[in-house]
């Protein structure tokens, strides 16, 4: 087992794209570290370096206490795993597990232990002597991870090793690859764009932007407390509301609606203050939206008026689209958004709601928990 640190790096690939900025990141020995952006962000590319598929053009790359940058990813005792698999079809299931191993010239009583050992770890005992056509998708994947177990490297790199499943299949997947590393303990770097999947496998989850790390925190961390306007709306399903609103004296208003903050709200952000009659971003998780007709009691001044636009009952909860009447806040660019005046808002109700659409429907706020950003720079008002 190993640390892996990434200090500093930067990648400039040839034709002069600059895909990763300065990136640090500490992953600690048998910790499970998931990288999750948007597609282009940056992700494979820094997955590739820790690999040694990528070269680095500056900063430090350590595995162990042993800087890597210039040894070759056969050397550097980590396995990784595709979304393709990358099995070889005209070999058994068994071969396929051992092949590295065979490779490597470990005896063959050794290899047929060590498969033997991880066909069962990943229930793949009735499959040793068939060929991957004859395997499910799921078994498949559960190959390609045999053949990185196997080998029982520093570290596992995996690179969306799920995407190729159906959504059932992705979420039994991602709880067997959990358990499985953490029984091994081996520290894991894992790569997807699913936020679901970042926030329910990882120890800690590092989001990109653009090649730029915004934040590498616990999964609670990130939710409850996102640094800026992009991991605010990246992190959470269905996203943040995010909109703009003008601070007044204790009180916000949100377009056409004001809503009275309690003075908890500045207390626990004393930078708030600073931002009276200024302009901010504030933002509204669809949970801390409810039926204020369903609410046993609500707080004056913490309410807003609104039309149903469409509902999605889920059975245990409904989503609820409407109209908010206030500008949205957009996450990539503020300044693009400045035509917009009126907007939705996805609030998640109890399932007793029987608002329809086109209804009108009267909405408590749970103003304790908004999140407020600074509308230049997008970073979370805190202190
Ligand atoms: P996805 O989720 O779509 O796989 P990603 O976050 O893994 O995306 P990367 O594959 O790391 O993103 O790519 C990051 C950026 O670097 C992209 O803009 C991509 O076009 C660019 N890029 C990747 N490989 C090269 C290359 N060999 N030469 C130039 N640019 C590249």
């Amino acid at each position: 087992m190993a640390s892996i640190a990434i200090d500093r790096v930067d990648k400039i690939y040839p034709n002069d794209f600059h895909a990763i900025h300065d990136l640090s990141l500490d992953v600690e020995d048998g910790e499970f570290l998931v990288l999750v952006g948007p597609s282009g962000c940056g992700k494979s590319t820094a997955l590739r370096m820790v690999a040694g598929l990528e070269e680095i053009t500056s900063g430090a790359l350590r595995i162990g206490d042993r800087v890597v940058n210039d040894v070759e990813p056969k050397q550097r005792d980590i396995a990784m795993v595709f979304q393709n698999y990358a099995l070889y079809p005209q070999m058994t299931v068994r071969d396929n597990i051992g092949f590295a191993l065979k490779i490597a010239k470990v005896p063959k009583k050794e290899i047929a232990r060590r498969v033997d050992e991880a066909a069962r770890m990943l229930e793949l005992i009735e499959q040793l002597d068939k060929k991957p056509a004859q395997l499910s998708g799921g078994q498949r994947q559960r190959v390609a991870m045999g053949r990185a177990v196997v080998r029982q490297p520093s570290a596992f790199l995996m690179d969306e090793p799920l995407s190729n499943l159906d959504a059932k299949l992705r979420v039994q997947m991602r709880a067997e690859i959990s358990r499985l590393q953490r029984q091994l303990g081996v520290t894991t770097i894992y790569v997807t764009h699913d936020q679901v999947e970042a926030m329910t496998m990882g120890d800690r989850v590092a989001v990109l932007k653009d090649g730029r790390l915004q934040q590498v925190d616990t999964p609670q961390n990130l939710y409850d407390r996102p640094v800026n306007v992009f991991v605010a709306s990246f992190i959470g399903s269905p996203a943040m509301n995010l909109y703009e609103a003008v601070l007044h004296d204790g009180r916000l208003q949100l377009g056409s609606h004001k809503l009275a903050l309690p003075r908890s709200v500045f207390e626990r952000r004393p930078a708030l203050r600073r931002y009276d009659s200024r302009s901010i971003v504030t933002g509204i998780r669809p949970e801390h939206l409810q039926d204020a007709s369903l609410a046993p009691t609500v707080t004056s001044g913490t309410t807003i008026t609104s039309r149903v636009e469409f509902t999605e009952s889920l059975g245990h909860e409904v989503i609820v689209h409407f109209m908010m009447d206030a500008k949205p806040a957009d996450p990539g660019n503020l300044e693009g958004a400045d035509v917009v005046t009126s907007s939705s808002a996805v609030a998640r109700l109890d399932s007793r709601s029987a608002c329809g659409a086109s209804d009108e429907i009267y909405i408590a706020v749970a103003v304790e928990h908004l999140h407020f950003f600074d509308i230049d720079d997008q970073t979370a008002i805190w202190d």
